[in-house]
């Protein structure tokens, strides 16, 4: 079950008439098979910072990137606040739209919604 992302803020949406798209331009791909999931331009600071380390309850650390929007990559689950790394923000596990890999987790507050992608399963194409 894939609920569609929500369209972003108008103030937050890429302006196709005033920017081309060249082949230069830098993707973050899923490192596990190339799938196109976010750019560097569209991260974004959240909770103060940009990059932040998180352990969860099994004792993993992984270090995220907070990005808005990241289309290549897909909600999954129902949303809970257990154990959140961003308070007030429910979490879902987000997952890489072409072969699955677990890339990090969709974080949806009532001031909106990003992405906490763990960059090193991320890779410049
Ligand atoms: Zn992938």
């Amino acid at each position: 079950m894939v609920a569609p992302l929500a369209p972003p803020p108008p103030d937050l949406a890429p302006a196709p008439a005033t920017r081309e798209r060249t082949a230069a331009d830098p993707v973050l791909a899923c490192a596990r098979c190339g799938h196109a999931i976010t750019r560097p331009a569209a991260r974004v600071a959240r909770g103060g910072a940009h990059v932040h380390t998180r352990i969860n309850p099994y004792g993993y650390v992984f270090q995220l990137g907070c990005f808005d929007p990241a289309e290549g990559c897909a909600p999954e689950g129902p949303a809970t606040l257990e154990h959140t790394w961003f308070a007030g923000h429910a979490w879902r596990l987000g997952t890489c739209r072409a072969c699955g890999e677990h890339l990090g987790w969709r974080f949806e507050g009532e001031t909106g919604v990003f992405w906490g992608l763990i960059l090193d399963r991320l890779r410049e194409a």
